[in-house]
C-alpha cells in the first residue's frame, strides 16, 4: 500500500485535493468512528456493486470530506479502481477491498486532520 500513497503523491491531478475549513469543522463536530461508517457507506453504496450507478461520475467533488479524499486516493470510481489498485471492473467488490479503500480514505483523511491540527494550533476560535 505505500507504493501507491507514493504514486499518489507524484499525481499532480490526485495531489491536488485538499480538506477546506469546512470539512475540519465537521469532522471534529461528527468524529472519525462516524465519519468512517460514512465511507463504509459510500463504498457499498456507490462503487461495490457489479455496475455502480453514473460509474465515473458518482463521486461529487464536494459536499462531504470522504468525496474528496476519494478523488484523492483514486478510489472515486471504478475505472480509477482498475487503473491504480487492479481492481477488475464488472464485479461486486469483496469484502476485503471494500476495508482496504475505507482505509486508504480514512488514511488520508487523518493524515491531513493531523497536519492540520498541529498548524491551527496557534489560532483556535
Ligand atoms: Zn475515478
Amino acid at each position: 500500500m505505500a507504493s501507491i500513497v507514493e504514486r499518489l503523491k507524484k499525481s499532480k491531478f490526485r495531489s491536488q485535493f485538499r480538506l477546506e475549513k469546512e470539512d475540519y469543522v465537521y469532522i471534529g463536530k461528527t468524529g472519525l468512528t462516524t465519519i468512517k461508517t460514512h465511507a463504509y457507506d459510500f463504498i457499498r453504496r456507490r462503487l461495490a456493486p457489479r455496475e455502480p450507478r453514473n460509474d465515473g461520475k458518482q463521486t461529487p467533488y464536494k459536499g462531504h470530506p470522504i468525496f474528496k479524499a476519494q478523488h484523492a486516493t483514486a478510489t472515486c470510481c471504478r475505472g480509477c479502481l482498475s487503473k491504480w489498485y487492479k481492481i477488475e471492473k464488472k464485479r461486486e467488490l469483496k469484502a476485503q477491498e471494500i476495508d482496504m479503500i475505507v482505509s486508504v480514505i480514512m488514511n488520508w483523511i487523518e493524515t491531513h486532520e493531523q497536519v492540520h491540527r498541529g498548524t491551527s494550533n496557534t489560532r483556535r476560535d
